[in-house]
């Protein structure tokens, strides 16, 4: 699904280059529910940007789905964008005083595809909100407004979704939520990356990498991950 290959990413400053990546190998699985963890700074979001096509590797090679998007122009990348990756992200970067329905919708009315009300209903349905269609972002918590935003993920059936740090404004509660949808999602055939600092978080995954100065320290499996069942039994 996500092969990386070499990649580094460095950015021209003031006082010269400054190197953020220094060489990340990297393979994602379909099925996967990977934790990207590491101290602030170690270039979890540069990494994600690289991931989620919003930005170009210095060197180094990445495959997405069997492509390889180093290769394509600006255009074909943000095509790519559109059609494999969802994104979820901290601040859930809804529209405001736009109901959940319409905030879903959007990314289909740039592809002009049809039935998008359908498409959008169904998306909210799949993350418990079928009764909060016509809600605006205000009317909604925390957690609910996630929810929306991953239900907008969800809406071009994306090979991959990735989430930068998405319970970093949750409380508890809501965060425990959120990660028993993705497990969810995940069961259901999702492929999930996570960035997150909560150990807790990276429990619900399969699989933990562990960034640190622009290098990948540990890469394990999660022994003993969280599910729904363990809370109940709790
Ligand atoms: P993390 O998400 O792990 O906290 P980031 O990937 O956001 O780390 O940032 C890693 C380092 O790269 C930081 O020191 C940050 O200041 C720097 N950085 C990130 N993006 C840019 C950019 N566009 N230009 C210059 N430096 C950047
Ligand atoms: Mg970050």
């Amino acid at each position: 699904m996500i092969e990386l290959e070499g990649i580094k990413k460095s950015f021209s400053m003031a006082e010269g280059q400054m190197t953020i990546l220094h060489g990340i190998d990297l393979n994602v699985s379909a099925g996967e529910m990977v934790a990207i963890m590491g101290p602030s700074g170690s270039g979890k979001s540069t990494l994600m940007n690289i991931l989620g096509c919003l930005d170009a590797p210095s060197t180094g090679h990445y495959l997405l789905d069997g492509v390889d998007v180093t290769k394509l122009s600006k255009k074909q990348l943000a095509k790519a964008r559109g059609q494999k990756i969802g994104f979820v992200f901290q601040s859930f970067n809804l529209i405001p005083r736009t109901s959940a329905i319409r905030n879903v919708e959007l990314p289909l009315v740039y592809n002009g595809v049809r039935n998008r009300r359908a498409k959008a209903r169904a998306a909210l349905e799949r993350v418990g909100l079928g009764t909060r269609l016509g809600h605006v972002p205000s009317e909604l918590s925390g957690g609910q407004k996630q929810r929306v935003a991953i239900a907008r993920a969800l809406i071009n059936d994306p090979a991959i979704i990735l989430a930068d740090e998405p319970t970093g404004a949750l409380d508890t509660k809501s965060t425990t939520e959120i990660m028993e949808l993705f497990t969810e999602l995940n069961a259901a055939g999702a492929t999930i990356v996570i960035i997150t600092h909560e150990d807790e978080v990276a429990e619900y995954c399969t699989r933990r990498v562990w960034l640190r100065d622009g290098l990948i320290r540990s890469d394990d499996p999660v022994l003993n991950r969280r599910t729904k069942l363990d809370k109940v039994s709790a």
